[in-house]
């Protein structure tokens, strides 16, 4: 099990393993070390998002004590880090009884409900005052985890609330669960913890992405993509979509024989530290104990401005009454426990029309169909239309035209269709009827067996054509401002451009007598134009539009070659050798700079004038911000996220994921929310404003 020693106890020790690795092995008869060395990298990394270790050493260390386990069967423990790894792949889930019934929670919306809360409390009680323990509702997917003499036995979902599925081979891949906690030194011998297993908004807009190049559908939120992954018959594929849990109650406790429960549980907010410091991630450090329901208000408040800043999803609060020995006295309804209630933050569901279905030719040739709804508002954004991907999902969903469909857009995250709501149907609605043929060219629509997109494969569909070339300007590809969708679709009406060369061989005096193009407009698409032609090798890599290529891949692609055309002599199996490059893209790639007509083109363009070399290698090594990292938080006054990201990209910096002691500078922006908090904690964080940003950028 996770032992808290001093972090500089593990890191003597890590450092010891390494060098005797270098030296050769580690001896077997220091493997209990050895695990304890890994445990406490998985915590730093998985628990406090704050890693000591790179995973390349991580990765030495993990597979010495796999060659050590291999060498030596007999000492395999069962919660060694070896363990997490799954052994059978396809099973069911049994049934399982859980200890105590996992309870709904009552809710409250607003203020008044609060206020009502506390009052029933008060009553039930007799209290006069009452503390409360306020931490985020977590949502997700709920889970109940079995220690059993600090062994982690079992985990369950939670099912129709007495019994659930039982799901552990899924719950060990998850990192943030240890496999072992020392509750036996606590004179506990059995425990059951409640706590929600999530995926946060990256990885859940990660996986998405990868959903859709595969031409699979998406999922509607991070919510059912964690309770599918909890089902999956496969632990792999289970640990590939890497969910998180986070702990928030101690539902049963077995004590040893004359052990007395450990003082930590007389309140909720003292059980959230407990399991803090056995390894497990609680909201310990979001939870606030609160005085009165005045200040639960104010703090329900507070964390609902924040929400958009969280790396997960809250769908709201959870009040709790502090004293623990209260809550029993409370007790439950047959439906939620008396002593909590869920403040939920304002719905970002609605119900609308569907009142009608469009097909959109993509510049890969995709049809898209894409459904129109009577405009509603979402979480605060107006929704008019929806992508629905593809025929298989209209039929998963049975989307008929005139249904009502609830729509949901959680976080940063594409709206999606929920599902239609078939009994508010009157039986006027029209099934959606996909087209066997493209709408703008009118060729026969094809479809590769093993995908689910119909492709329209005639090369130059106009509306490939156009597309391609709205791809290639756009913001995150070569940023030629001034060239929008609508003048691209117009030029390419009148013949003025008709393809990628194009842009650089533009006919400017054709535009002088036309309306809407002054002579200051022209000269400033112009400039763009121009500008665009040194823009860095990863942004033309991503313009040229190759399938599955996105901008992260452009990267990779960028960095390992000299010029462009480097990769005409590359092969599959070097291609696939690449970083997040799999069979799929490589193929995608060697596609793409195999076919003459590509390779004529990106010769053209650097005829043109553009740049085909990568001038990255000289700008990392030398760039203003070199080795520094940054993060961003908040709305900045003038710039961009992106582009103010991109900034740093380009002086030789980094930019990280969250806040940790390797984070340099931390850019606060106005509206600041938890990672600003959380850089204060740091003191060698520098904390600085945009302006004194631009500084750094050109001293
Ligand atoms: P609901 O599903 O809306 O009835 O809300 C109850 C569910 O909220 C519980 O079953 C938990 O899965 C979930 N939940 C999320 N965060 C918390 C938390 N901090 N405390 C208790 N329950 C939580
Ligand atoms: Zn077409």
């Amino acid at each position: 099990m996770y032992q808290k020693k001093d972090t500089l106890y593990w890191q003597n020790l890590t450092r010891q393993f390494l060098k005797e690795l270098q030296g050769g092995a580690i001896g077997v008869n220091e493997i209990d070390e050895l695990r304890g060395v890994l445990r406490f990298h998985e915590y730093r990394y998985y628990v406090l998002n704050d890693p000591l270790l790179s995973d390349y050493e991580y990765d030495l260390l993990y597979k010495s004590l796999e060659k050590i386990e291999q060498q030596h069967p007999s000492l395999v423990t069962p919660d060694s880090p070896t363990q997490r790894v799954a052994k059978d792949l396809t099973r069911d889930f049994p049934t399982v009884q859980h200890l105590v019934p996992m309870l709904s929670l009552d809710n409250s919306y607003n203020a008044e409900d609060l206020f009502d809360f506390d009052r029933r409390v008060k009553e039930l009680t007799g209290l006069a005052s009452v503390e409360y323990c306020v931490e985020p509702k977590f949502d997700g997917s709920s889970i109940s985890l079995i220690y059993k003499n600090d062994l982690l036995v079992r985990a369950a979902t939670r099912g129709d609330g007495l019994q659930g599925d039982e799901v552990t081979p899924n719950v060990k891949q998850i990192r943030t669960v240890p496999l072992s906690a020392p509750f036996t030194a606590q004179g506990i011998e059995e425990i059951e913890i409640r706590g929600e297993v999530l995926i946060n908004k990256e990885n859940f807009n990660r996986f998405n992405d990868q959903l859709l190049q595969q031409g699979l559908a998406p999922l509607a939120n991070p919510r059912n993509a964690a309770a599918g992954t909890l089902r999956l018959k496969d632990p792999g594929e289970a640990a590939k979509r890497k969910l998180e849990v986070f702990v928030y109650h101690i539902s049963y406790t077995g004590l040893a024989p004359r052990a007395t429960l450990p003082a930590a549980l007389a309140t909720h907010a003292h059980s959230l530290e407990l399991l803090w410091e056995l390894g497990f991630r609680s909201p310990h450090l979001e939870k606030k104990v609160c005085k009165n329901i005045d200040e639960v208000i104010g703090y329900c408040g507070q964390y609902e401005t924040m929400r958009d800043d969280l790396p997960y999803e809250i769908d709201g609060m959870v009040i709790k009454v502090n004293d623990t020995r209260l809550q029993e006295k409370m007790g439950m309804t047959s439906h939620h426990p008396r002593w909590a209630v869920a403040f939920k933050f304002k719905a970002r569901q609605a119900t609308t029309q569907l009142t009608g279905v469009e097909f959109q030719v993509g510049r890969t040739g995709a049809v898209t169909p894409v459904a129109k709804l009577t405009p509603v508002a979402v979480g605060g954004v107006m929704v008019s239309s929806i992508s629905l991907h593809n025929q298989e999902y209209i039929a998963e969903k049975d989307l008929r035209i005139g249904d009502q469909v609830l729509i949901e857009r959680a976080g940063d995250v594409i709206p999606q269709i929920v599902k239609s709501l078939g009994d508010l149907r009157k039986g006027k609605e029209k099934k959606i009827v996909f087209p066997t043929h493209c709408p703008i060219c009118e060729s026969r629509l094809f479809k590769e067996e093993e995908e689910a997109v119909w492709r329209c494969i005639n090369i130059e569909c106009p509306a490939q054509v156009v597309e391609r070339i709205i791809h290639f300007v756009s913001k995150d590809a070569m940023d030629i401002r001034g060239l929008g969708e609508a003048n691209i679709r117009k030029f390419y009406d009148e013949q003025l451009l008709r393809d990628i060369p194009g842009i650089y061989t533009f006919d400017f005096a054709a535009l002088e007598n036309k309306e809407g193009f002054g002579k200051k407009s022209i000269e400033n698409l112009q400039t763009a134009i121009a500008g665009s032609k040194t823009q860095p090798l990863h942004r033309l890599i991503y313009a040229l539009g190759i399938r599955f290529v996105g901008e992260t891949t452009a990267r990779t692609l960028a960095a390992a070659v000299t010029h462009l055309l480097d990769f005409e002599k590359l092969s599959l199996e070097q291609l696939v050798e690449l970083e997040d490059v799999g069979p799929k893209v490589a193929g995608s790639i060697h596609d793409f700079f195999s076919n003459k007509e590509n390779i004529e083109m990106i010769r053209t363009l650097e005829k043109l004038g553009l740049s085909l070399r990568n001038q990255k290698k000289d700008t990392t090594t030398s760039g203003n911000l070199h080795g520094k990292t940054f993060l961003f938080t908040g709305t900045l006054p003038t710039l961009k996220r992106s582009a103010a990201e991109e900034m740093v990209r380009n002086e030789g910096g980094i930019v990280l994921g969250g806040v940790s002691a390797k984070l340099d500078y931390l850019v606060a922006g106005e509206d600041a929310g938890s990672k600003l908090e959380k850089a204060k904690k740091i003191n060698t964080i520098r904390i600085i404003t945009e302006p004194e940003f631009l500084k750094l950028i050109q001293p």
